[in-house]
């Protein structure tokens, strides 16, 4: 496979910062069908290693399925997508090598019902990574603070609020080591007053430097956090930018039309 280029996000190509990044997700003119309902049109998007990219736009847009596609929970009908090196689309790829290397936080936070909070965390460290249990229970451990959870590890989900699921959730991921996070509306499932802790837990990733594709309603996160925003319409990316230019300064009467519905 062709490795996928740098982006060359700025003019001087000279500026070390530049120079030495790298690409973790590069999206070329993807297309996705189901049967005659073309859901993705020629999709093209590059996030850098360490950058936010937020994916906004109405619903039914292709945003879930734009996700699902780096990590080919779907498969794209035409288009490439690399994950760092690694080309998805190519058939002979380790599709659960890479996937491995990616983490995905989902609406519904999906922990095992069944297991306490620190075995929720530890069970895939341990099958897949083959961690040993005291190795996996440190990590979990440490991913636990990292989300401000460490004194539920003994619970189980039912006994906590959403937010706490979901923070767990995060902390789940995290202990896989993933080199970058694909977040799909991580908030939308919580009552208003839960929405907050989460995203500060997401913004705690960002300023470590985790690379994250985040759908999102949270405008006022994605101001806040996101290096990029990209604003999707039936398949399309209709506008793409820093926050301050797609939510502050939109130039597309889409993006504008969609923005003065959720704002
Ligand atoms: P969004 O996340 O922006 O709301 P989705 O990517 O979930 O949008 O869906 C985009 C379109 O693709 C919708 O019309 C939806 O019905 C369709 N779609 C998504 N997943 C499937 C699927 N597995 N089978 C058939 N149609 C699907
Ligand atoms: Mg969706």
């Amino acid at each position: 496979p062709i490795p996928p280029s740098t982006p060359d996000t700025t003019a001087d190509a000279t500026a070390d910062a530049t120079a030495t990044r790298t690409t973790a997700i590069s999206i070329r003119n993807l297309k996705k069908s189901f049967g005659s309902n073309e859901v993705l049109k020629d999709i093209s998007l590059e996030v850098a290693t360490g950058e936010v990219v937020c994916v906004i736009g109405p619903s039914g847009s292709g945003k879930s399925t734009l996700l699902r596609c780096v990590n080919l929970l779907e498969e794209p009908t035409s288009g490439q997508v690399f994950v760092g090196a690694d080309e998805m689309t190519d058939p002979d790829v380790d599709l659960d090598g890479v996937r491995r290397r990616i983490g995905m936080v989902f609406q519904s936070f999906n922990l095992f019902p069944h297991l306490t909070v620190l075995e929720n965390l530890t069970v895939a460290q341990t099958k897949v990574l083959k961690r040993s249990r005291a190795q996996a229970r440190e990590v979990a451990r440490h991913n636990l603070e990292r989300v401000g959870m460490a004194h539920k590890e003994d619970a189980y989900p039912a006994q906590l609020s959403g937010g706490q699921q979901q923070r767990v959730a995060i902390a789940r991921s995290l202990s896989m080591d993933p080199e970058l996070m694909l977040f799909d509306e991580p908030t939308s499932a919580l009552d208003p007053e839960l929405v907050g802790e989460v995203l500060a837990v997401m913004k705690s990733l960002a300023a470590e430097g985790m690379t994250m594709m985040i759908v999102t309603h949270e405008m006022a996160f994605a101001r806040e956090v996101a290096h990029r925003v990209v604003f999707m319409d039936d398949g399309y990316v209709v506008e793409a930018g820093t926050a301050a230019d797609v939510i502050g300064n939109p130039q597309e009467a889409r993006t504008r039309s969609f923005l003065h519905r959720v704002l």
